[in-house]
């Protein structure tokens, strides 16, 4: 579904990502750890297509297609979702509605008509059910004095309801507390489906108690230095990163 071949890509002339290569297949999902600054959110946000990094090597290809020229939005029409990390409040704006103009957006994107509100109202009410999410939610401005756990509720339902065919999830958010972690890999392994991937960023081992990834990558200066399976999570928990740096210097 998506390969990643020696992925160069700078931010401001500075090289942030330096040979990166990473492949993920219909049904998995990979969780990619690493240190603070090794350019694990830059690797999400050039896979989602935001402008202000340059890919000055390498390719991306989603379903075998070289999405590189394509605009975030294209990505996203094509099933690429990232979820947010600093989500904007919009006051009279509830979760439902938000999530029926994206919908429809999406739709009008791709020649569809709108989604008849029968239909939306049934979507919805499943995909709430799926994730136990009570209708007192839907019916708050989005992301008006959410909590942390709150706010990963509603980037988990946005995911449930666009149905992403790779949904990338950036879980860099330091204030992310058990319930939140729970939140968030409740709705990653209700949602995960033979037809769907699943990236997780994290660098809390913790969110991989919930979560059991298929692989488990180290980014490291801007490379996947280390593969392997949860067994790498555990270890990197126990031992840190500088073993890793060790290794690659020896
Ligand atoms: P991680 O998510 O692994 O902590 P990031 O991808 O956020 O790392 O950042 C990797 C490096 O790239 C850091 O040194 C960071 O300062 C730099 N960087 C990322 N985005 C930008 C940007 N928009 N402008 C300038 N520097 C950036
Ligand atoms: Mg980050
Ligand atoms: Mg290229």
């Amino acid at each position: 579904m998506l390969e990643i071949k020696d992925l160069h890509a700078s931010v401001e002339d500075k090289e942030i990502l330096k040979g990166l290569n990473l492949e993920v297949k219909a049904g998995e999902v990979h969780a990619i750890m690493g240190p603070n600054g090794a350019g694990k959110s830059t690797l999400a946000s050039i896979v989602a297509g935001k402008e202000e990094y340059e890919v000055t090597e390498g390719s991306i290809l989603l379903d075998g297609e070289d999405i590189e020229d394509l605009a975030a939005e294209e990505r996203a029409h094509k099933g690429v979702f990232l979820s947010f990390q600093y989500p904007v409040e919009i006051p009279g704006v509830t979760v439902t509605n938000f999530m029926k103009t994206a919908i429809n957006e999406t739709r009008k994107a791709q020649g569809l008509e709108e989604m008849p509100a029968k239909d939306m109202l049934k979507k919805i009410r499943e995909k709430s059910e799926l994730l136990d999410i009570d209708r007192k939610f839907l019916s708050r401005s989005l992301n008006q004095g959410f909590s942390g756990g709150e706010k990963k509720r509603n980037e988990i339902f946005q995911m449930a309801m666009m149905e992403p065919k790779l949904a990338i999830l950036d879980e860099t958010d330091s204030g992310l507390d058990i319930d939140a972690l729970r939140i968030v890999a409740n709705g990653v392994n209700k949602l995960k489906s033979k037809d769907n991937a699943v990236i997780v960023i994290t660098h809390y081992q913790r969110l991989l108690d919930y979560i059991v990834p298929d692989y488990v990558h180290v980014l490291y200066d801007g490379k996947i230095v280390k593969s392997g399976t949860k067994e790498l999570a555990l270890q990197l928990e126990e031992k840190g990163y500088d073993w890793i740096k060790e290794e690659i210097n020896a």
